[in-house]
């Protein structure tokens, strides 16, 4: 069941024939990680017409991960992408529409909602944002290729892979911090490496580091590049002070230096904090009435599939319930 953004492409027949090649849905999600996907699971399936525009890579971050071992309901693991591709035909179970597009433009000042892909627009009577956060990146031109071989970008899914190994963590801000304390369970040992010689982590979390014999600090310092065949056995950091390079042996790889949220379609029409997270009042409500918001969007503490997908609930039922109080 998918529709072409030109228009073409296979029709969802178990649709109202009225409904056949009508861009009008009772919600459009933008997005399709554990969110978008969890939402939509529960608008179809309280018989909303739901689309959902997936973005260029459908199941978002989660498709670049091996195995999750956290999510519930799967004692033995199971890989992002398998968890992912469950969700969707879940979803698509109850009727969802998918189109595999990009958002480019959004009208959140007329009614019903205006939602643009480079070659169609699609109306709303309500919207969910989900386009979820992209970590910041390093920057360097290996990095690509040991992506989910030695290289992680989050310490919670991916530490208890790194078992008696040897760890580096990149960044001096609370998540590097909090991770470096997470992942010293795991690696034999934890080294920081960090740009500058004061972090911007809190008190209490820099206290914890100084004080855990396992972390030891590198100052001053950048990774400018990564060593390895088949998986990742060193990285060459650089002395910002002196420029001088040096090797470090290492497993395990983690960069904690930040997330960007992937909102800049929505720069002007919602509200967004300093660091173009979307705000949510009343849990995921946004400034626009009947535009909402869940996952790490809006969420960047809790950052996780689970949380993502129960924000994604939760946005689901805030909706049927506008929406029910809008036609009464
Ligand atoms: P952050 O506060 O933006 O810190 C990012 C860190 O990465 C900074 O130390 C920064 O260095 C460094 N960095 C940025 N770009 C870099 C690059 N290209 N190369 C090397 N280093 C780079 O991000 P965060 O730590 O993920 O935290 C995000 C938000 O979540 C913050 O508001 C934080 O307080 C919150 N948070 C809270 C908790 C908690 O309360 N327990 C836990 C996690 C996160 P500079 O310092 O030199 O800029």
């Amino acid at each position: 069941m998918l529709y072409q953004a030109d228009g073409s492409g296979e029709i969802d027949h178990s649709f109202p024939s009225d409904n056949k090649l009508n861009n009008h849905f009772d919600v459009i999600i933008i997005g399709s990680g554990p969110a978008g996907y969890t939402a939509s699971i529960y608008t179809s399936r309280a018989k909303l017409k739901t689309l959902i525009i997936t973005g260029s890579l459908p199941g978002g971050q989660l498709m670049t991960t091996s195995e999750v071992e956290n999510y519930p309901g799967f004692p033995n693991g199971i890989f992002g992408p398998e968890l992912m591709i469950n969700m969707k035909q879940q979803s698509e179970r109850f009727g969802t529409v998918m189109i595999t597009d990009e958002v480019k433009k959004v009208n959140f000042n007329v009614r019903p909602f205006e939602i643009y892909t480079e070659s169609l627009m699609y109306t709303a009577e309500s919207v969910l944002i989900s386009t979820g956060a992209t970590p910041r990146k390093l920057g360097i031109e290996p990095e690509q290729a040991f992506a989910g071989r030695g290289i992680s970008y989050c310490a919670t899914c991916d530490g208890p892979f790194f078992k008696d190994q040897q760890i580096v963590v990149v960044g001096g801000g609370d998540t590097a911090l909090e991770e470096a304390s997470f992942l010293t369970k795991f690696g034999k040992s934890v080294k920081i490496i960090h740009r500058r010689d004061y972090l911007r982590a809190s008190k209490i979390l820099q206290e914890r580091a100084f004080e855990n014999p396992k972390i030891e600090f590198v100052w001053n310092s950048s990774v400018v590049d990564i060593k390895g065949d088949k998986k990742i056995s060193s990285i060459i950091v650089k002395d910002n002070k002196n420029g001088e390079e040096k090797k470090i042996n290492v497993g395990g790889l983690f960069v904690a230096i930040g997330h960007e949220p992937n909102t800049s379609i929505f720069k002007g029409q919602i509200d967004m904090d300093d660091k173009g997270y979307v705000i949510v009042n009343n849990y995921t409500q946004t400034n626009v009435e009947g535009v909402f918001a869940s996952g790490d969007v809006h969420d960047h503490r809790y950052r996780q599939a689970i949380t993502a997908a129960g924000f994604g609930c939760m946005a689901a039922l805030d909706i049927e319930k506008w929406l029910a109080e809008k036609k009464s």
